[in-house]
């Protein structure tokens, strides 16, 4: 299989924290991948590096589509997106395509083909402003998909959702899957056995299990899978972030995906 994105020794040190640590991961062509891991241990970090938005402190991050525009070649929906409410939907989304380098006159048909797949196709006219959170994330997503990115970076994207537009989004993300390679964040692990071919386990900056989903699964036991912390406490923490799916006893953390 053809490597996407090979990532070696990543590491941002902030002044008194080591925000990532070391990550060494690579992602094959149109596979999925999720990135999961509690609050603060380092996911939109490691995303905003692997988008180009922050400077790694070192280590590499080596994208197949090197030479080509990565503008073009890789697509973003940050975890809150900003939105200009005076906008309609379809300025935003030409705005956006701009921004991705797409120009010329199949633009606009671009922006309403996708705004149509996340299902927002009666919407462009609309101004964001009146729009619901479940509509301003299917936007985001129109604006990280609409010059057909070769690599699909998501932030949370579904964790803000309500259980039905989660489903939604996840079956246009499987969709995507077809033709483009995406990592994206949750804590929702429910949604990583849906589509997920590969698992990054995050805790405190560093991977502390990555793998194809059957190995994990196989690794830490039959329906669920155990993930073992140092002590007491960074257990209670992860499952806390995670408090449908997963469950804290003593060091361990059994994730039952429900
Ligand atoms: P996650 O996305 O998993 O919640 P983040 O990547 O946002 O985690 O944060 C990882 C760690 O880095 C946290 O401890 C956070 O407080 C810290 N951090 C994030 N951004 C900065 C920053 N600009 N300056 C200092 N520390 C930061």
């Amino acid at each position: 299989m053809n490597t996407v994105l090979e990532v070696s020794g990543l590491t941002k040190q902030y002044d008194g924290i080591r925000a990532v640590d070391d990550l060494t991961f690579s992602l094959g062509e149109h596979t999925a991948t999720a990135l999961i891991g509690p609050n603060g241990s380092g996911k939109t970090t490691t995303l905003s590096m692997l988008a180009g938005l922050l400077r790694q402190t070192s280590g590499t991050i080596r994208f197949s589509g090197e030479g080509k525009d990565p503008r073009s070649a890789i697509g973003f929906l940050p975890q809150y997106p900003k939105f200009f409410p005076w906008m309609t939907a379809i300025e935003y989304m030409e705005l956006a395509a701009g921004l991705s380098g797409l120009e010329g006159r199949s633009v606009r048909s671009a922006c309403e083909k996708t705004l149509g797949f996340v299902g927002l196709g009666d919407a462009g006219k609309k101004r964001i402003g009146g729009f619901s959170g479940g509509m301003k994330q299917r936007l985001g997503l129109a604006q990280a998909i609409v010059h057909r990115p070769s690599l699909l970076l998501l932030d949370e994207p579904v964790s803000a959702l309500d259980p039905a537009g989660r489903r939604e989004v996840m079956e246009m993300l499987k969709e995507l899957g077809g033709s483009t390679t995406i990592l994206y964040s949750t804590h929702i692990l429910n949604d990583a056995e849906e589509m997920t071919d590969q698992l990054l386990f995050l805790r405190s900056g560093k991977l502390i299990e990555q793998g194809p989903l059957r190995e994990v699964r196989e690794k830490y036991g039959g329906s669920g899978y155990r993930v073992l912390f140092n002590n007491p406490e960074a257990a209670e923490r992860f499952a806390a972030s995670a408090p449908w799916a997963a469950r804290a006893d003593g060091s361990a953390v059994t994730i039952s995906g429900e």
